[in-house]
């Protein structure tokens, strides 16, 4: 299950920004994901909850926003969104175009912690 192993990534790197906030608890993941990133949203919400645990991550939300997939079409000169991911050709003039300009993100968008408590 390579959604596992893309959480695993996602749960290191929020850990590690999380050095200068100790104590800070995570409350909520924001995650960008392309509609050709071949992942499947559900899946990433369940491998979450695995590996999230014993991290400052336990008990977080993951927010996954995906991303409609956008190529270049050269005769329209414009940045086109897809209808969907079975053709690559321009909704405005029809012309296939593989140029792709979003669509294959795998990001963390942001991330939202809980206020530390002890301030000193
Ligand atoms: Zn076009």
């Amino acid at each position: 299950m390579h959604e596992l192993s893309i959480v695993t990534s996602i749960v290191e790197t929020v850990t590690e920004s999380l050095a200068d906030y100790p104590g800070a608890r995570v409350k909520e993941v924001r995650l960008r994901v392309g509609a050709l990133a071949s992942v499947i949203p559900e899946s990433l919400d369940f491998c979450y909850g695995i590996a999230t645990e014993g991290t400052p991550l336990e008990g977080s939300r993951l927010v996954v926003d995906v991303l409609p997939v956008v190529v270049h079409c050269e005769p329209c000169g414009l940045d086109v969104e897809l209808e969907g991911v079975q053709s690559f050709r321009c909704p405005r003039c029809g012309t296939p175009s593989h140029d792709l300009r979003q669509g294959r993100e795998l990001e963390i968008d942001s991330f939202e912690i809980d206020e530390v408590e002890e301030k000193k």
